[in-house]
């Protein structure tokens, strides 16, 4: 309950971002308090060791922040998911719908196999459209899914709903 309302209490909502009627929630106030920071990267840690995770993925580009100081801590190698055309190697594709169109991630195929347990972070789960298209990399790379955490779940979406299937039997935690 402390953590939620610390970290509650940095998010700000930006009204009609990035386009009109929509919130947006603004996670840079809680970056740039370094107290709040700090008690996020704890919690993540706590769930990394939890979930026995062997990796960590941040979707890019706000997860890369929040997972990058966790993979350090934790002492677990940290793996990016990219939007597509941004990773110089091998990749493995997937693409996933957007209200209008689609979009494509990727993550460099040599970093993910058969024994990694795999934990994704990302700031913000809303429609669960980029979170279960990351699911689908892991899998298809061998690896496990050992649980997916985000600093906020937009609960007036079905983002939970929609991971489920992909998710199975690994824990969806929302901090
Ligand atoms: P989804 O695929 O679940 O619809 O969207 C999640 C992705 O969009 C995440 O990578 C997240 O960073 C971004 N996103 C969507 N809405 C918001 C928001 O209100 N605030 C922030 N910080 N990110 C958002």
């Amino acid at each position: 309950p402390e953590l939620r309302e610390l970290l509650l209490g940095r998010i700000k909502d930006v009204q009609d971002y990035p386009k009109p009627g929509v919130v947006f929630k603004d996670i840079t106030p809680l970056l740039a308090d370094p107290k709040a920071f700090a008690a996020l990267t704890e919690a993540l840690v706590e769930l990394a060791v939890r979930y026995g995770a062997t990796k960590i993925v941040g979707l890019e580009a706000r997860g890369f922040i929040l997972a990058a100081p966790v993979a350090v801590q934790a002492g677990i190698g940290f793996i990016p998911v990219r939007k597509a055309g941004k990773l110089p190697g091998a990749t493995l594709a997937q693409s996933y719908e957007l209200e209008y169109g689609t979009a494509e991630i990727e993550v460099h195929a040599e970093d993910l196999s058969d024994g990694d347990r795999v934990m994704v972070i990302d700031d913000v789960l809303a429609t669960g459209g980029t979170a279960e298209a990351s699911l689908e990399l892991i899998r298809r790379a061998g690896a496990e899914v050992a649980g997916v955490a985000v600093l906020m779940e937009l609960s007036f979406l079905p983002g939970r709903e929609k991971l489920a299937p992909a998710l199975g039997d690994a824990p969806l935690d929302a901090l």
